[in-house]
């Protein structure tokens, strides 16, 4: 967390909005947003001690069952949760998934290609994940296990204060697994064996089979109702990163020590129901406890032994599953981050044990999160908790969307999708991969990522509570989940079906390969770069072989949603195929050999999606989609579209040609060593050189009009000489620099006769600048100010030419500094223009990604 300034402002939207939260995880019955993780951290880290004992003083993690009107309800779901799926599967046998479902393919056997992004964005998070050191990564570890300490912890969330220190690592191990399984990066496996030799030593060292960061009286904390914070999640974390490890790494010592672990908290929960009584157990579950049910079952699933299915089931939270046994979407006002773990716990319940109720909730849960309670990015949560159904135009903010809820809900998006096949499901990965994920990392920077994605009109990615994290200094939960994701982008492309005609889902497209060893070929899938001026999605597939003649194998191509369903091609090598309609597998079976190409051409159609929210006032509120990505509109806070009387998206909705980069300029002028750069804010300033990213960068950049309304390209000063511009803001389409007047400030406006200037040579006679007099008043230049300094605001000035005239009236022209993504448009609205381009490559720039688009 940077830093520990407290936003009041958060304080009271979280009052404002929880009031409503439910009993089954009311930590707090009277201030329901000390629940959130934001807030939590806050806890573990104040010193102002007289605060936290009165934000305390409401802690409480009580029973559902006891007492509120929504009491009988929960106590309902709970009773039909214990009685109909508990009891079903205490005798289980081994339970075989049906042959047609499908299976994941490993990360060792996919790679991506680097024409992609998420090649990018993996190299980005491998960086990161080989510049954390060892040594303070484990140091709370070794601390605890009473081992020498050196180097020093890290900060964050990792601090020695937080009491969640040590999650980060659990995610460290998986995220590890991953990078290694999909790049064999060398020191990345270094740095995880070393981590794992010294949990190794942590947990001898310990001697009960616990291992942490925190000393083992946290639990002792939780059991007696005492506020701890989340200490069950943590757990979770190095238990999963550890069966990562023992999975994807082969490491048996990874999981011996998760079977220890599972003994030792096997005891523990035992030792609490005895002494105390189920209902205590359940209670401590009101606390967050991540995915402990999942890892559980996953431990299940290696082991097979019974202990470890039982006490799985016994973190089956049933006041939460229950409302998804009895089908009742009354998830409003819960923890989302909390919850949705639990469903990916209970999905793989499923695909251990054939329950079939277990199966059901899962399908139940993504439908009413998909039908009610998401954003147009596939996420969910709002100040990280759900909102009522369908009322999402109101459940946006700043804080809209934490992140790590979407990592979460690929996982129960992916199981389905293995289930049924159900392009749905896959088009729903794809969306929030895409939108949800991709863009938390800021630009290539290791490192540096977000905590919430805000959604509300001129939100920017750098001003939420959090903003971008820092490499060592932030760890949020948000963090954990980041790395993994990033880590496993070769995930989900590819899906095998085995049995008598063997075949593979290809449900991304994305750059990559897939040997696929049962099929005896390595798929090679390369797809062109998306981009806005020629609206097609291609892809070719070839094939070489492997160690086999390759056998007779059936290839199921996804054809999205978004699809055009006109217009679409596909060949194998000369024939053309028939492209079924959107939704649906293209399927072409044959033995592939490495003579061979399948290629499809598929037209992505532009498109607006209503928010969810079924009040009429909202209808209006829309989000523009350009296929699988989300466009957002670069906006200080803006989002009306006015469009007028329009048959079409394509009306008002026009791509930005790749050449536009070509006319896109920067002016700037010297003052002492520095640059300092023209730029469009509320006013036309000079300002201090913008680092890129920051929305600077873009307020620094022009395109360059002709007097004729043509577009004009820049390759040298020289060629712009005498030419007669006008220069329309990178992120403003429709306005243009205008002069007022002798000596009145330049605006940004929208009248064409006075926003014409003629290129001269620099005034000062330097062969790099230009001078810009305004054609409609002649002899007057755009000037700065003599004494140069950042802040100036430029002006008309008409005055005689001396040196400092025409120093301040020259301005170095040089390329753009800022360049349009390959997939930007032009939203046209009769009160304003927007410059569109995928939410995921903002950076701090500010925008809107819900528009109210009326006529
Ligand atoms: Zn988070």
């Amino acid at each position: 967390m940077k830093g520990v300034v407290f936003s009041n402002v958060l304080i009271y939207f979280l009052l404002c909005n929880l009031a409503f939260a439910k009993e089954c995880v009311n930590l707090f019955p009277n201030k329901a947003e000390l629940a959130s993780s934001t807030m939590r951290a806050k806890l573990s880290s104040i010193n102002d001690e007289a605060w936290k004992k009165e934000m305390l003083s409401s802690y409480q993690l009580r029973s559902p069952a006891n007492e509120g009107p929504e009491a009988s309800k929960f106590q309902a779901a709970e009773e039909k949760f214990d009685n109909t799926m508990l009891r079903n599967t205490n005798a289980t046998g081994d339970f075989k998934l049906p042959g047609d479902f499908l299976k994941e393919v490993s990360l060792h056997d996919v790679r991506l290609l680097p024409n992609s992004m998420h090649w990018r964005a993996q190299q980005t998070n491998l960086e990161y994940l080989v510049m954390l050191d060892v040594d303070r990564l484990v140091w709370s570890f070794r601390k605890t296990a009473g081992l020498p300490t050196p180097g020093a912890p890290y900060g964050g969330w990792e601090d020695q204060k937080m009491e969640l220190r040590g999650h980060f690592l659990g995610h460290y191990l998986s995220a590890t697994a991953m990078a290694w399984a999909s790049t064999r990066n060398e020191t990345v496996k270094q740095k995880m064996d070393a981590v794992m030799s010294v949990l190794s030593e942590c947990q001898k060292k310990i001697g009960t089979g616990y291992l942490s960061a925190f000393p083992s009286e946290f639990f002792d904390r939780l059991e007696n109702l005492v506020y701890v914070w989340a200490p069950y999640y943590t757990i979770h974390k190095i238990m999963a990163g550890l069966l990562d490890q023992y999975t994807l790494a082969n490491n048996g010592q990874a999981l011996n020590i998760t079977i220890w672990m599972a003994d030792y908290f096997n005891t523990r929960v035992q030792n609490l129901i005895a002494r105390s009584s189920l209902e205590r157990h359940y209670q401590t579950l009101n606390d967050e406890s991540g995915g402990m049910n999942d890892v559980l079952y996953k431990l299940y699933g290696i082991t097979k032994d019974p202990k470890h299915l039982k006490l799985a089931e016994l973190f089956d939270k049933p006041c939460f599953l229950g409302l998804l046994a009895v089908k009742a979407d009354n998830i409003a006002g819960l923890h989302a981050n909390t919850h949705i773990p639990l469903v990916c716990g209970v999905q793989n319940r499923y695909e251990l044990t054939g329950d079939e109720q277990s199966m059901a909730m899962g399908t139940f849960f993504m439908d009413i999160i998909n039908s009610s309670h998401s954003y147009a990015t596939g996420g969910t949560s709002h100040q990280e908790f759900w909102t009522d159904p369908k009322r999402i135009a109101t459940a946006l903010s700043a804080e809209t969307e934490e992140s790590c809820t979407t990592y979460n809900m690929l996982k129960v998006s992916r199981y389905l999708f293995k289930w049924t096949k159900q392009v749905t499901y896959a088009d729903y990965y794809e969306r929030a991969l895409t939108n949800g994920v991709l863009g938390i990392q800021r630009g290539t920077e290791p490192g540096v990522m977000i905590y919430m994605l805000p959604l509300s009109p001129g939100s920017s990615k750098a001003k939420s509570y959090h903003g971008w994290g820092d490499a060592f200094d932030s760890f949020w939960c948000c963090y954990g989940t980041g790395i993994e994701s990033f880590a496993k982008l070769g995930d989900s492309i590819y899906f095998e079906q085995e049995g008598k005609g063997p075949g593979v889902y290809i449900i991304q497209y994305i750059s990559s390969t897939f040997d696929w060893k049962a099929g005896q070929i390595v798929i090679h899938q390369n797809v062109d770069p998306v981009v806005s001026w020629d609206q097609n999605l291609r892809m070719a597939l070839t094939f070489t072989s492997n160690k086999g003649p390759g056998v007779s194998s059936v290839l199921n191509l996804r054809i999205p949603f978004w699809a055009n369903p006109n217009g679409g091609k596909a060949t194998l090598n000369k024939d053309n195929l028939q492209i079924p309609s959107p939704g649906n597998f293209l399927s072409v079976t044959r033995a592939w050999s490495p003579d061979e190409k399948l290629f499809i051409q598929l037209p992505i159609n532009l498109r607006t999606e209503a928010i969810k929210d079924d009040r009429p006032q909202y209808a209006s509120l829309q989000a523009i989609f350009y296929g699988p990505y989300l466009l957002a509109g670069y906006s200080q806070h803006d989002h009306e579209i006015k469009t007028g009387p329009v048959k079409s998206l394509s009306e008002w909705i026009t791509p930005i040609p790749a050449s536009y980069n070509a006319g896109l300029v920067t002016f700037s002028q010297k003052s002492g060593n520095s640059s300092l750069v023209l730029m469009k804010n509320q006013s036309v300033t000079i300002e201090p050189w913008p680092a890129a990213g920051t929305g600077g960068d873009a307020n620094a950049t022009f395109r360059l009009i002709g007097n004729d309304q043509r577009p004009i390209n820049f390759t040298t000063v020289k060629n712009v000489i005498s030419k007669q511009v006008m220069f329309e803001p990178f992120d403003f389409p429709g306005k243009l620099l205008m002069q007022q007047g002798n000596n009145d400030s330049l605006v940004i406006a929208n009248n064409p006769g006075n926003s014409v200037f003629q290129v001269n040579a620099g005034l000062d006679g330097k062969p790099d600048t230009v001078s810009l007099e305004s054609v409609s008043r002649k002899g007057c230049f755009v000037f700065s100010d003599v004494n140069l300094k950042a802040g100036t605001a430029l002006k008309l000035n008409c005055q005689q030419p001396d040196d400092g005239f025409k120093q301040a009236a020259s301005f170095v022209m040089q390329k753009g500094i800022s360049q349009y993504h390959p997939i930007s448009f032009l939203a046209k609205g009769s009160n304003r223009n927007y410059l569109l381009a995928p939410l995921l490559s903002f950076r701090d720039e500010s925008y809107s990604v819900y528009f109210n688009i009326t006529n």
